[in-house]
């Protein structure tokens, strides 16, 4: 140990939401906590992911509401104009005041933020540009990042952290992937007015979904959305002599584009922070190897986040971090994250909301005679007072006689918001008599799933 190190009781490297959740849990319990970060407070979330994303999403709901539905609610609104520069400006000033949030309440905290990149000397040690830290505890946060394909003229593509950074808005664009991320950007972009291509590989975006819901999503797309190529290949991109970018696919079809962003997966930050002067094991994917504590390969590192390979999703790394200090640091050996019924929202358009098996899932676990299906499918109201109606669908699976409910699915407007509650309820151990034994709030579209 030199002279310059510091030692705290606990250290988290990252200061994205597991870290930052961890770190302000195990001040509470006034254990000196520092976070080191390399770039900006508030990791991926606030600055390229679900804050950036949700304000672009909201962007295009006043887009749709403009375009789509003012005139049949009676509004002659003339559009004059769209300017990209001015949302990225709102969407900017509110991270900002996030990032001043952060620091304020770090700061009554007392949680020290080291900036800089953290590396390991020693299961104790860390280095941030030559100085040296020593902690009791170490969780490890560092969160993900995207990844593009290996193919000719891949570097011509941006990513996500790429899209956040445009500064003009692409005419035409082709989004590439059939995850979360291909699906929200290309449905924003198509909204706000590009022309966008949605490249997926297979036979539909979100696969993995309930069939119900990913074949809903390729239907309404078809009828206004991102134009949707499936099975479709990417081969290469080109740059043209005018700047815009030559998309080949399939062996020979091509694309014109302005921008073309990878959304095609994201793998963990776990390897440049010096894990091989640890006891810290990666498996074969990259990921660091947690029990159901979060506890590492060794004694006193943890990890929390998009960096195991669990559940990539911002509350589920703030609930574990604060699980942990919890564990830690309030005498709460049992404390840990429960993984299992896990709500979610897809920022589609119309939104997804999702918790529990999919009917597939379900059938595989219970049996196909032992689930129960219930299915809703009507027009938003919203929507069917125009002339663009838009499909809502929804499915509640429940399982054995006394109907337990196992998956609950929807999609349509106001998914985002109306799974909630009802996640709650599952998470409960909610039965089908107890949906219908509450008593429906009309109208809305949230009381199908009550009225089933
Ligand atoms: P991160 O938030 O990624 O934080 C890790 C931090 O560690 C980063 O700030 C990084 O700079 C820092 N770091 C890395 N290495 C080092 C090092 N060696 N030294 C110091 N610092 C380091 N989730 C949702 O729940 N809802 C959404 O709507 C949603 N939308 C998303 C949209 C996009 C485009 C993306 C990419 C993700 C989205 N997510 C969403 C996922 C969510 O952002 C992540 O699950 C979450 O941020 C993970 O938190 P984390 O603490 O594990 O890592
Ligand atoms: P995902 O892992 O969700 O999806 C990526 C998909 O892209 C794969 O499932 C695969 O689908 C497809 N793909 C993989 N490789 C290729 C390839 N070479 N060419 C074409 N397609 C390919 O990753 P995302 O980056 O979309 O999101 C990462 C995670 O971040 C999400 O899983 C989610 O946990 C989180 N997130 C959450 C959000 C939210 O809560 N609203 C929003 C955004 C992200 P297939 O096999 O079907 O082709």
């Amino acid at each position: 140990m030199t002279s310059e190190t510091t030692h705290f009781d606990y250290i988290c490297i990252g200061g994205g939401s597991g870290g930052i959740a961890s770190a302000n849990r195990a001040s509470r319990y006034g254990k000196k906590a520092a976070i080191i970060e390399a770039k900006a407070i508030g990791g991926t979330c606030v600055n390229v992911g679900c804050v950036p994303k949700k304000a672009m999403w909201y962007g295009a709901q006043v887009a749709e509401a403009i375009k789509v539905y003012a005139p049949d609610y009676g509004f002659d609104v003339t559009l004059n104009n769209f300017s990209w520069a001015k949302l990225v400006e709102s969407r900017s000033a509110y991270i900002d005041r996030i990032h001043q949030s952060y620091d304020r309440v770090l700061g009554n905290n007392d949680v020290t933020v080291i900036n800089g990149f953290a590396k390991f000397i020693d299961n104790k040690t860390i280095d941030v540009n030559g100085t040296q830290y020593t902690a009791d505890h170490i969780t490890i946060a560092v969160g993900g990042r995207p990844v593009k394909p290996n193919i000719p003229g891949a570097e011509l593509g941006i990513d996500s952290d790429g899209f956040f950074d445009l500064k003009e808005q692409p005419k035409r664009v082709v989004v590439v992937g059939a995850g979360y991320i291909a699906v929200e950007l290309a449905g924003v972009m198509h909204s706000l007015g590009s022309e966008t291509h949605l490249l997926v590989r297979k036979e539909k975006p979100l696969r993995n979904f309930d069939d119900t819901i990913a074949d809903t999503l390729v239907e309404i797309m078809q009828e206004d959305g991102p134009t949707l190529h499936k099975n479709t290949a990417v081969n290469s991109l080109e740059k043209q002599s005018d700047g815009s970018i030559l998309v080949t696919i399939n062996g020979g079809e091509t694309i014109e584009a302005d921008a073309v962003v990878w959304a095609i997966g994201r793998e963990p930050a776990n390897d440049k922070i010096q894990l091989e002067n640890t006891d810290v094991e990666l498996n074969e994917r990259g990921y660091i190897k947690v029990d159901e504590f979060q506890n590492t390969t060794a004694e006193g590192i943890y990890a929390v986040g998009d960096n195991i390979g669990k559940v990539d999703l911002t509350p589920v790394a703030v609930k574990a971090g604060r699980l942990l200090s919890e564990r830690l640091f309030n005498n709460k050996p049992d404390a840990k994250m429960d993984y299992d019924l896990i709500p979610t929202v897809v920022f589609s358009h119309p939104p997804i909301g999702t918790i529990g098996l999919s009917e597939k899932e379900a059938e595989d676990a219970y049996g196909k005679d032992n689930i129960k299906v219930y299915n809703s499918s009507f027009a938003a109201m919203y929507t069917a007072v125009t002339q663009h109606r838009q499909a809502t669908k929804m499915k509640l699976i429940t399982a054995g006689s006394e109907e337990k409910v196992v998956g609950l699915h929807g999609i349509g407007f106001a998914m985002d918001e109306i799974l909630q509650g009802f996640g709650v309820a599952i998470k409960m151990g909610a039965t089908k008599a107890d949906f219908d034994a509450c008593v429906a709030i009309h109208p809305t579209s949230a009381e199908e799933f009550v009225t089933l």
